[in-house]
């Protein structure tokens, strides 16, 4: 755990998120700032700064993450519909906070290319 990680300490529930999902390795909860009628947040529980950071230690928590993408699709009613899954990475990515995560967003037809 990174001590001024404000996921890890999700992750740990020292500070409060709304929870959809969890297990051993990964936590998925709300965004706290939807984009989207479905927007929520899929975390490895250790942390990890980003993709440009992983060690093959880290893959075990990465690989749990994808493996439970379409079961969190399901809890949040998107299966039918589909959504978009979102890794910003880095400066030019639009990554704002330094702990690997992956936007899952849905509810509404998404654009295509990005801003
Ligand atoms: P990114 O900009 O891709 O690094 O995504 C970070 C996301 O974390 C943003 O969409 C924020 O709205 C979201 N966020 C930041 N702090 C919190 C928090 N305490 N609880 C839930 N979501 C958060």
């Amino acid at each position: 755990m990174s001590q001024e990680c404000i996921f890890c300490k999700i992750a740990a529930k020292q500070i409060p998120a709304q929870i959809v999902y969890e297990d051993e390795q990964m936590l998925v909860f709300r965004d706290l700032n939807p984009v989207a009628p479905e927007h929520v947040l899929l975390i490895p529980k250790r942390h990890i700064p980003s993709l440009r950071k992983m060690a093959a230690e880290d893959q075990p928590a990465v690989n749990a993450v994808m493996a439970a993408v379409p079961q969190v699709a399901n809890l949040l009613g998107l299966t039918e519909a589909g959504f978009r899954l979102v890794t910003n990475t880095g400066e030019d990515g639009g990554q704002t906070v330094g702990h690997l995560h992956w936007h899952l967003m849905g509810g509404r037809k998404m654009t295509w290319p990005p801003g």
